[in-house]
């Protein structure tokens, strides 16, 4: 059985490693020149450790990452609002976006892999099953599914970087007025940090002014960062369907949401192990995946709305005391909602 990947994301290259492992014969086409990632950061959450164990790359993933547990919820003036303990949690793998795309591009046979090539229709991919990886402006989503809504502004701007910093920092969200920000450290003097502002489509924003009074070290992560990344933040509305004949849409094509939950690339990738244990049952991969991505879409959706959306001081004032009161326990356990993720099993 032949199956095309279109995407080298780290959607498409974990389709394929996952399909590969299984039996299927694949080819990845990227329609840019070279397969790579942007500069910044992401966490490999244990939802998606496991997914990467099953592909056989998690050891790979663990050397190149830093596993890291403790952190918590900070306020712009940087008090704690939730501390998260190490005790009795599972780790999250700290990394940078290049290195788990290398981990997984090295999974694959360089001759299988084709860049410059761009899709424009299913119609032109001659193979069994077409794997639609081609992130959220999905070219192949647009002509299978016409009818669906595309990706909707979802009211903030986010700007990224890895910039070097204290080796011993923890993983920190930051929660302030109409703003948000994250600090994930790599434990080898560079961290990866984000931080989002609301705000209209393409406005002319200054992030270190943005957040210069923010807490250490925010500000001067922010301004010595040489190369920052920016992004208008779209996410597309709840698909009915994530397959259509032999497609199967795969990661922000099927579900880009917002990145508050720090779950996008995560969900690509049990998206991935899904497939590949559906083994070209595609109604069971619709049925198994889309339920679970669209409930990590809307946890997404409600962590804006409490996090990056509280914006008046009085609102602020109470969301911060509600984070303070909240019982460890309980903090524990709605931040790690959604890592309580398994492997499916194959159905034979
Ligand atoms: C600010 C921000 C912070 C984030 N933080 C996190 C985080 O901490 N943790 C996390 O898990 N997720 C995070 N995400 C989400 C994550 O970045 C995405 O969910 C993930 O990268 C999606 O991967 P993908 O492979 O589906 O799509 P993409 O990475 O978009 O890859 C799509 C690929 O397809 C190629 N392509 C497109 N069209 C064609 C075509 N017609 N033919 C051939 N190739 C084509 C593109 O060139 C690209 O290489 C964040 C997102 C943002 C915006």
């Amino acid at each position: 059985m032949k199956a095309i990947v279109v995407g080298g994301g780290i959607g498409g290259l974990a389709a394929a490693v996952s399909l590969r492992r299984v039996g299927w014969e694949v080819v990845v086409h990227e329609r840019a020149a070279v397969f790579g990632e942007i500069g910044a950061g992401v966490g490999v959450m244990p939802n998606a450790l496991r997914a990467l164990e099953w592909m056989g790359v998690a050891d790979e993933a663990r050397r190149l990452g830093t596993p890291r547990v403790s952190g918590g919820i900070r306020s712009s003036d940087g008090r704690w609002l939730v501390r998260l303990p190490e005790v009795g949690q599972e780790k999250v793998i700290a990394m940078h976006r290049a290195d788990l795309h290398g981990v997984l591009l090295r999974a694959l046979p360089p001759e299988i892999l084709f860049n410059n090539v761009e899709v424009t229709s299913v119609e032109e991919l001659d193979a069994d099953l077409v794997v639609a990886a081609d992130g959220i402006n999905s070219r192949l989503r647009a002509e299978l599914l016409p009818g669906a809504p595309g990706p909707v502004y979802a009211g903030t701007t986010a700007w990224r970087g890895v910039a070097p910093g204290p080796r011993d920092l923890e993983i920190t969200q930051t929660f302030g007025p109409g703003g948000e920000a994250g600090v994930l450290p790599l434990g080898d003097g560079r961290v990866c940090w984000f931080v989002a502002a609301v705000a209209p489509p393409s406005a002319s924003l200054d992030p270190a002014e943005l957040f210069a009074d923010w807490h250490d070290p925010l500000p001067d992560l922010v301004s010595s960062t040489p190369e920052v990344i920016r992004h208008d933040i779209y996410e597309l509305p709840p698909l009915p369907t994530f397959v259509s004949g032999r497609v199967a849409l795969l990661g922000d094509a099927a579900h880009a949401m917002t990145p508050y939950l720090g779950q996008g690339a995560c969900m690509a990738l049990e998206d991935a192990v899904t497939l590949a244990a559906c083994d070209g049952d595609l109604a069971r991969y619709d049925a198994v995946r889309r339920p679970r991505a669209q409930e990590v879409w809307r946890g997404s959706r409600m962590a804006g709305r409490f996090g990056i959306g509280v914006r008046s001081p009085v609102a602020l004032a109470l969301r911060n005391f509600a984070l303070r009161a909240m019982p460890t326990s309980v903090a524990v356990r709605v931040m790690t909602r959604f890592s309580a993720w398994e492997v499916p099993a194959m159905p034979r």
